[in-house]
């Protein structure tokens, strides 16, 4: 089946899923766009009306349009609650690319974003360079000297920068298995995470290896383009998707610990639908794309588990719960954990906020999110958070900091490889 755009709007959201909305309302609760602002116009079902209203020439694309459309997060919780499965991130990501055309982002923060879509995030070595800088005006104290003298623009950005940075990450093309080999999977690197979060990824690979799978981590791969995609630069993001196709290439699984990536990956076949030569491709690619909590869930975790004794909350980000539907896996691996005590999230599905880059993007209404989430999470008296996206884990990291409270936010493998670390030791030291 073939879906078509409006001839007004190429390239944007396709009448069949347009119309797929009956308007019930159920997906109003599910919305945290409708639960802060309480307008029809910032909620799914608000914002499908404007889609269709454009897309069939009955409203101008105008300003007020464009910002009901920009305010929402992309995360996605309007999709599972749905009856007529209606596919609201591709409608969404559809819009944005027509609005991208049509009213380019003004100012500072379209040089900072074309800056950053197109020099920074594709680049491993330049994001490592940034963070090395950001490591160095940590570590020198200048970054406190100048926050104060800091454009308003950018304080949004510095406050969500990590102030403790693991040792750098550097990927090897092959590790193998430790013990005996069970098989092979391709790790994917993400663009941010190993330079942010380099202890993910040691973590990632070593579980890995210790579930008896060898670990390759094909160079030539690149940032899988959500952000991009999210922002209404398909282009782009189809750039970034080509070159990891040929990276990708071949039959292991690839193992993805970042929930926006795992989302982004495992939908291109969607995002290369109209290239021909590369369709089947893509969605080759996609089949074999697993977020790393699905892969070990499947596989069984490295035994044996020591104690890790700690009471820990579960974030679902975004990407993973909604997009991917995952979610029981997380859980049901944090649970196998001696000594570890899973305490359920209110609201653990709802958006903290982080949302690519739309804690930077729309500050005021991000805070307000993770103001919420933080109050939340202090109320299951866990002394860590786990969740499984670097932008939510920057973003709880910095709402906790904000707070002053002693809570820390983790990535659930960091929690794994402890217990398997520790599960090693207590084998090594037995009689
Ligand atoms: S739940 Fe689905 S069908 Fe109902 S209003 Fe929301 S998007 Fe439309
Ligand atoms: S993607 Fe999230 S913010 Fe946007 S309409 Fe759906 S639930 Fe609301």
């Amino acid at each position: 089946m073939t879906f078509a755009s409006s001839p007004l709007l190429p390239d944007g959201p396709t009448r069949e899923d347009l119309v797929r909305c009956v308007r019930c309302g159920l997906c109003l609760s599910a919305c945290p766009t409708y639960q802060l602002l309480g307008l029809e116009t910032d909620s799914p079902r608000g914002r499908i009306h404007l889609m269709r209203a454009v897309s069939e020439g009955r409203l101008p694309l105008s300003e007020g349009v464009v910002l009901h459309l920009d305010r929402c997060l992309g995360c996605r919780a309007c999709e599972p609650i749905c009856p007529s499965a209606v596919p609201f991130g591709r409608m969404l990501e559809a819009m944005r690319a027509v609005i991208a055309r049509q009213h380019p982002t003004p100012g500072w923060r379209g040089r900072l974003e074309r800056f950053a879509f197109r020099a920074v995030l594709p680049s491993r070595r330049v994001v490592g360079l940034l963070v090395a800088l950001l490591r160095f005006a940590e570590a020198s104290g200048l970054r406190r000297l100048l926050r104060p003298w800091l454009p308003p623009a950018l304080r949004p950005l510095e406050a969500l920068a990590p102030v403790q940075l693991a040792p750098p990450y550097h990927p090897q093309p092959f590790l193998p298995a430790l013990g005996p080999e069970r098989g092979q999977v391709l790790f994917f690197l993400g663009c941010v995470m190993p330079a942010l979060f380099g202890e993910v990824h040691r973590a990632s690979e070593e579980l890995l290896r210790r579930a008896g799978f060898a670990v390759i981590t094909p160079p030539a791969q690149t940032c899988c383009g959500a952000l991009m995609a999210h922002a209404g630069q398909r282009e782009l993001a189809r750039a970034l998707a080509r070159r990891n196709l040929a990276a990708l290439a071949g039959d292991a699984p690839i193992i993805v610990n970042a929930a926006g990536c795992g989302a982004m990956l495992k939908e291109y076949g969607e995002l290369l639908a109209d290239d021909p030569h590369l369709t089947a491709a893509a969605r080759q690619v996609a089949s074999r794309v697993q977020d790393i909590s699905e892969f070990l869930a499947a596989v069984g975790l490295p035994q044996p588990l020591g104690p890790v004794p700690v009471t820990v909350t579960y974030q679902d980000a975004c990407h993973l719960a909604h997009a991917q539907r995952i979610r029981r896996e997380p859980r049901a691996l944090l649970q196998q954990v001696p000594g570890l005590q899973l305490v359920e999230l209110p609201a653990s599905d709802r958006c903290c906020g982080s949302a690519g880059i739309y804690n930077l993007t729309h500050p005021l209404l991000a805070a307000e999110l993770l103001e919420r989430k933080v109050d939340d999470i202090l109320t299951t008296g866990a002394s860590l958070v786990a969740v499984g996206n670097p932008g939510c884990l920057l973003q709880l990291q910095a709402g906790l900091r904000q707070r002053k409270v002693p809570l820390r936010a983790v990535h659930p493998v960091s929690l794994l490889v402890e217990a398997c670390r520790r599960g090693a030791d207590l084998t090594a030291t037995s009689p």
